[in-house]
């Protein structure tokens, strides 16, 4: 009998990062200038990043270090553990072989304080004192609220207005931990003010949470903005998921067929699949990576490749990503942390290049996938893990009707214990199939100004 649950120990916490940019055959393209159009340099993004943050985004060095002071407090939950899925394998009657990391295990419930951590720290560091940042489901904001608390930072979250209505806990606990919540749109920016002028019902969206946090921290010298995702640097920081993932695999005897992660900007799934497509760049390997997104958002399967804003009101740079528009506003699913228009540069280049792979699922879908999982494993999943459950069970049932055995690794990157409203939905039979038609995705994508990318 093979050990259910594979382990690290405290020592074996990574202390580098890895920088996948290193080893793309083909490097990301330079962010342009929102109003010239013009590549911008590193030092355009100084007033909302500290300067440690700015070198990390642009660097291609393979390896980062990681300070000491980060891997501490990454010991209060690092190394996460691995598990065999015995019970899912049985219940799917599968040849399959299933792990899962599990992140939930981290202070906030997810993956996100590995970045949110190693941000607050290079802040405090430059003598930061308030970080502003948007949040979807608030898994973001919670974790940078626990991160500024732990370095001694003001935080000010803007957290979308459907998710601040659906999760009214995730802003208690970030006021817990000493942070600031405002329901987005706002009329405490002009951003703000703006979509509420246009429409006072709107549910908010990423892109319009995010246009208000970098308006306060542009317009504030003591204060800057940090992103939950899409950045190269936030990719970078989760690797240490897939690098703790490729010693447990080695642990276990095994190397996946298969890694599935969620995606919503990138991080989670760049976290633990880009350390397993190192081997396939470096050793020719050939492990599939699969980000499973939303039907109701999907930017990887019906997005186009485009130089685009990432925010709604178009402050950001233009990056060069897979987007559905940035005036895209999805419909209210309760995977609030995939509802994001637009995917990150590096992930983004990675598909153009067809090093990885995605798979869109309706939630209805994603729900049965999470419950299936609950009950055959004991852990609640996130509604954002449950889109890589049910890849996976996708994938398992297809090596039963080939008669196959394949090694499947899920990111299980958090819990849904915060989710309970969204799982009373599906389970009284009331959750909606969420898919969008051909006609608005063609509409959103029809409203972005820029030229094509050859
Ligand atoms: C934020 C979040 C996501 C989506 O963001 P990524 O940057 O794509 O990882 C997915 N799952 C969970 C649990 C999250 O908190």
């Amino acid at each position: 009998m093979k050990n259910r649950k594979i382990l690290l120990t405290e020592q074996e916490i990574p202390e580098k990062w890895y920088n996948i940019v290193h080893d793309m055959p083909n490097k990301p393209l330079p962010p342009l200038h929102p109003g010239t159009r013009e590549p911008i340099g590193p030092e355009a993004l100084a007033p909302l990043f500290p300067m440690e943050l700015i070198k990390q985004e642009v660097t291609t060095e393979k390896w980062v270090d990681i300070p000491e002071e980060v891997r501490d407090v990454y010991k209060l939950w690092r190394p996460t553990p691995m598990y065999r899925a015995f019970g899912l394998e049985a219940l799917l009657d599968t040849p399959a072989k299933i792990y899962y990391k599990y992140e939930g295990v981290s202070p906030s419930g997810s993956h996100k304080p590995n970045t949110a951590v190693a941000q607050a720290y290079y802040n405090k560091q430059e003598g930061v004192k308030r970080i502003t940042t948007e949040t979807g489901a608030g898994q973001w904001g919670s974790a940078l609220s626990f991160a500024c608390q732990h370095f001694g930072i003001e935080c000010e979250v803007y957290m979308v207005k459907i998710s601040y209505q659906q999760k009214p806990y995730r802003k208690v606990l970030m006021n817990t931990w000493g942070a600031t919540v405002h329901a987005s749109p706002t009329d405490l920016t002009e951003a703000g003010r703006k979509i509420l002028a246009q429409d006072p019902d709107s549910p908010g969206s990423l892109g319009i949470a995010i246009s208000e946090a970098v308006e306060r921290a542009a317009t504030d010298e003591n204060t800057k903005y940090a992103l939950g995702s899409v950045l190269n640097h936030v990719l970078m920081h989760q690797t240490v998921i897939g690098l703790e993932a490729v010693k447990q695999m080695e642990k276990a005897g095994e190397m996946p067929d298969i890694v599935v992660a969620p995606f919503g900007g990138g991080s989670n799934f760049a976290g633990i699949s880009f350390p397993f497509l190192r081997l396939n760049l470096e050793e020719g390997r050939n492990i599939r990576c699969i980000a499973a997104e939303p039907a109701s958002c999907p930017k990887l399967t019906r997005g186009v490749f485009r130089y685009d804003f990432g925010d709604t009101v178009g402050m950001t740079p233009l990056l060069p990503m897979y987007t559905l528009g940035h005036t895209f506003v999805p419909a209210p699913i309760h995977a609030g942390g995939l509802r994001y228009h637009g995917a990150g540069v590096v992930v983004s280049q990675l598909l153009k290049d067809k090093l990885i792979e995605a798979r869109a699922h309706d939630q209805v879908e994603c729900f049965e996938a999470g419950v299936l999982f609950a009950r055959a494993e004991g852990i609640l999943p996130a509604p954002e893990t449950n889109h890589a459950i049910a890849t996976a069970i996708q994938e398992a049932r297809k090596c039963r009707e080939e008669g196959v055995s394949r090694t499947i690794l899920i990111h299980l990157c958090g819990h849904g214990h915060f989710d309970l409203a969204a799982y009373e939905n599906y389970l009284s039979g009331n959750l909606e199939k969420h898919e969008i038609t051909s006609e608005e995705i063609a509409a959103a994508i029809a409203r972005i100004d820029t030229p094509a990318i050859r």
